[in-house]
């Protein structure tokens, strides 16, 4: 079969990895100059390692990924480590989850005992102010219960408002919960999420994060070359304007590039891998049933500044900062990556990411760069009270209109099938990762189910 893919982030190539193997033909058509899709990074000519543009980390959990990168002999070059998130409350940043060893640095095999990570989070919250001994008692027995359970199904029957309300308890629930909820989908949305998706968050989640030697691009400028190798086509820098099913029942992919303009190709099968929006745009002949559930589909942007300093910014190392809105915070995290990865990369600069994530109507999709930059930087003297803007040496930003999918209540029955009604035109979209948040593990596995579907289909 002649095979097309839109799409060269972790969902298209892992696709195209298994469809090569079972001995097709795999053309892979890529808006940008690279791959990597929302995972794909940059490098400032003083750097050896690239940077995400939006905040990239594994989980030691990401199984699907860590086997991809056995099997493109990579697996090696994916590193771990345990940097420390925190989180604001009354003017100070606190460590609420972590390895156990962070609380008896000289005991290491600590985090190997089973249950480690919820005895960690137990007692770090046992040392927040914010939480009486029974409320801590319920937190800790709140987060025991949402690692063991599996039955996801019955969670995303109800909101994450609803349930952490009534079992967090009203302060548990207003001091750590809700601004979580508030953070990731904003005042208007938090209380539709339902709970599914926070207990993936508390179930898949490590205190080890891992990155790739060179950055996230490496890793996926080996995949690329992988595809390649196994002989796989990627076009870069092209555009899919259109994919339609002729009366032969071929697909014929209308697709624009710099140096070809606008060019039809025919294929057995196409597989789409961008957002529901663009789906739909692409793909008018959809049946009205499963256009319509593209279009029910809801997800946030993300907006990112990035700014390369002359120094640390926390001078404490801490590497994630969850942000609760009511402090007043303009965006919802601030990740130093450089205390996750070392400045060593990065020719000794310090890189911070000030993250948010909101819908495309909201005025940071409108602002210009310096306004943006305007907006965020005040704040950053919240995480060192010596910040002076002359410590920062450049910015960048990014936004990306697709980039956090919304799951209502029931969410499993909206999500449209990855084969869809036309015969050999497939679908397969960070909403279809669920009950899972969608990051590239899970794009990796969704990449390898619907490359399953195409070969059965
Ligand atoms: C702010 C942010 C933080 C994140 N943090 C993490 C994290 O810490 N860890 C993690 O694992 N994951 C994280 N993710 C999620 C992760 O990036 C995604 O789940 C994953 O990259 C999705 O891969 P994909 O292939 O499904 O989609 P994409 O990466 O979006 O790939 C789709 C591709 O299609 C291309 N395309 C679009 N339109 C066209 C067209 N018309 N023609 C041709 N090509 C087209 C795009 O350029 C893109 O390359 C984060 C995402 C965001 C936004």
């Amino acid at each position: 079969m002649n095979i097309a893919i839109i799409g060269a982030g972790a969902t298209g190539l892992t696709a195209a990895v298994d469809l090569l193997k079972a001995g097709h033909h795999v053309a892979i058509f890529e808006l940008n100059n690279k791959p990597g899709g929302l995972a794909a990074g940059f490098k400032a000519p003083d750097w050896d390692w690239s940077l995400e543009k939006f905040y990239h980390h594994w989980f030691a959990s990401d199984a699907d990924v860590l086997k991809l990168g056995d099997e493109i002999g990579a697996r090696d070059r994916m590193v771990y480590n345990r940097p420390i998130t925190v989180v604001f409350y009354e003017g100070k940043f606190y460590q609420l989850d972590g390895a156990l060893s962070t609380l008896a640095p000289s005991a290491p095999w600590l985090d190997k005992i089973p249950l480690s990570g919820t005895l960690a989070r137990g007692l770090l919250a046992l040392k927040f102010p914010g939480l009486s001994l029974l409320d801590t008692i319920r937190y800790g027995l709140l987060g025991a219960y949402l690692i063991m359970t599996s039955n996801w199904q019955s969670l995303e029957k109800v909101t994450a408002h609803e349930w952490l309300s009534k079992w967090a308890g009203p302060t548990g629930y207003k001091v750590l919960w809700e601004p979580l909820l508030i953070g990731k989908f904003g005042e208007d949305l938090y209380r539709q999420v339902n709970m599914a998706w926070m207990w993936a968050r508390i179930k898949a989640r490590t205190p080890m994060l891992g990155t790739f030697v060179g950055g996230f691009q490496a890793f996926f400028d080996e995949l690329a070359a992988y595809v390649q190798k196994a002989g796989g086509q990627i076009r870069y820098s092209t555009r899919v304007t259109g994919v339609e099913r002729s009366d032969e029942g071929q697909w014929q992919v209308t697709h624009i590039s710099p140096d070809a303009g606008q060019t039809t190709s025919n294929y057995d099968k196409v597989l789409v891998t961008t957002s529901p929006r663009l789906m739909a745009k692409l793909a008018p002949q959809l049946p009205p049933d499963y256009l319509s559930k593209l279009s029910d589909l809801k997800s946030l942007g993300a907006v990112v500044m990035i700014a390369a300093l002359d120094r640390q910014l926390s001078t404490r190392g801490f590497y994630w900062h969850n942000l609760p809105k009511t402090a007043g915070f303009p965006f919802l995290a601030m990740c130093e990556h450089t205390n996750f990865v070392s400045s060593d990369h990065f020719g000794g600069q310090h890189l911070i990411y000030c993250g948010d994530y909101v819908p495309v109507t909201h005025p940071y999709f409108n602002m210009s760069d310096d306004e943006l930059c305007a907006t965020y930087l005040p704040s950053l003297k919240r995480f060192n009270p010596d910040f002076d803007p002359s410590w920062i040496k450049q910015t960048w930003v990014f936004r990306e209109s697709y980039a956090q999918p919304v799951p209502f209540v029931n969410h499993s029955r909206n999500i449209p099938s990855l084969s869809t009604p036309l015969p050999g035109l497939y679908f397969a979209s960070m909403s279809h990762v669920y009950p899972w948040d969608r990051g590239t593990n899970f794009a990796v596995r969704l990449g390898r189910d619907v490359a399953a579907q195409i070969l059965k289909g």
